[in-house]
């Protein structure tokens, strides 16, 4: 008797030689997460090429496999023993559990059947095989094969111990498995944009840890509320985020009493890339992750973009910098943090904005307002602050 299971594809790209181990770590420790709350206890094999679940219920596992960065095909399938005569009933009562019996049934439904060997000992090659499948299939149900356009497309793929027949192939997150790139600190704002960011920089398998800005004591701690909301979210793509919130009012006002003018934006973004560099290195992140966009702001024209990274002592990747408005909330939409991104909060770069953000700076400009902040001390005072949250674990 044939029994269920979900068979999952993942891109081929990256997969030689060492790399390829490496990988299918990174993913199984990505999938052990995804199914930690399932209701059953859930299996997870590795294969060549291929990782079947198992244990809980096929929607369930479904659900937990869509979720999961690295995976880009998920199969629902049916497994069964390594013989011809067992795999023919299966595809059977995969048709019968689908479409009812042949008895029930008037549609004609054109199909195919695809096999594939990863095993190549099994008696049949996969083109006589399929065809031998097709027969059964034409005798059982009178369907019409059509290979070029099929209505349903049946896919047999002999593995080393078991056959395994699917009819539907559902698309996965895709990416590389979060972890197999490195580490990187998402710096996180309550916008659309910066939580499009993290994911993006998840999906090129980036390791996230992210870290939010707040205007305490200037602010109060809806901003924070909202941060931790986001995390909580894209906690479901990797498991284990951590969030610190490091609270910059005092120094803002302190880089207005010094005389920053229309260079406050672009200040104050120069200080949060220099601190959460610092967080980073003592993270072990080898980068930092911003939501900027080219132009969609004054504090992101190319110019201030290169003045605030100059501060920075990490890369600063900008996952969207050539997404449009239009773009990078839909993808807040797919993957759930727009609901979030959208409630109000005190944002603390709204505190003490010049009526003029200047669009034009250059490094030099910010010489003398840093030399009095102190810098040097203000930094790890900063960092002292810091609170730590695990908005995953609740
Ligand atoms: P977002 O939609 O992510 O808030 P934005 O369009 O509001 O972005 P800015 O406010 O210019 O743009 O911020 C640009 C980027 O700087 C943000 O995407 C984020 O990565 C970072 N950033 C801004 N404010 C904060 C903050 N309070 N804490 C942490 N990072 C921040
Ligand atoms: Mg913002």
């Amino acid at each position: 008797m044939a029994r269920p299971c979900v068979l999952l594809k993942y891109g081929e790209l990256m997969l030689k030689g060492r790399n390829r181990g490496k990988f299918e770590e990174y993913l199984r420790e990505s999938l052990r997460h995804a199914v930690a709350g399932a209701s059953a206890p859930v299996r997870i094999s590795q294969r060549p090429g291929v990782v079947v679940l198992s244990g809980a219920p096929v929607e369930e596992l479904v659900e937990c496999a869509q979720k999961v960065i690295g995976v880009s095909v998920v199969r629902p399938a049916l497994r069964t023993a390594r013989t011809v005569d067992d795999t023919v009933e299966t595809v059977l009562q995969a048709l019968t559990e689908r479409f009812g019996s042949p008895e029930e049934e008037t549609a004609k439904r054109r199909f195919a059947v695809r096999a594939h060997r990863r095993d190549k000992t099994f008696p049949m090659k996969s083109e006589q095989l399929a065809a031998h499948l097709g027969s059964k299939v034409v005798e059982a149900r009178g369907w019409p094969v059509d290979l070029s356009n099929p209505e349903v497309e049946i896919t047999v793929e002999v593995d080393q111990r078991e056959v395994f027949v699917a009819l539907d192939k559902l698309r996965g997150q895709g990416g590389l498995p979060v972890g197999a790139s490195g580490r990187a600190l998402v710096m996180l704002s309550g916008g659309f944009d910066s939580p499009v960011a993290a994911y993006r920089a998840m999906r090129r398998g980036l390791r996230c840890d992210f870290v939010h800005f707040t205007g305490a004591p200037l602010t109060g701690p809806s901003s924070t509320y909202k941060a931790y909301a986001l995390v909580r979210q894209l906690d479901r793509f990797q498991g284990d985020s951590r969030l610190y919130v490091i609270p910059i009012g005092n120094a803002q006002r302190a880089l207005a009493t010094a005389g920053a003018g229309n260079l406050q934006i672009v200040a104050q973004r120069r200080l949060m890339v220099r601190t959460a560099a610092a967080l980073a290195r003592d993270l072990g992140a080898q980068a930092l992750v911003t939501g900027d966009s080219l132009g969609q702001v004054a504090s992101q024209t190319l110019a201030n973009m290169a003045t605030v990274e100059q501060a920075a002592e990490l890369p600063l990747l900008r996952p969207l910098v050539a997404f449009d408005k239009e773009e990078i909330i839909a993808e807040a939409r797919r993957i759930g943090t727009a609901e979030i991104s959208k409630l109000p909060d005190e944002d603390c770069c709204s505190l003490l904005a010049p009526p003029r953000v200047a669009t034009k700076t250059t490094p030099a400009q910010f010489v003398n307002v840093e030399r009095r902040m102190e810098l040097d001390e203000l930094v790890p005072k900063l960092l002292a602050d810091i609170q730590v949250h695990v908005p995953g674990a609740a």
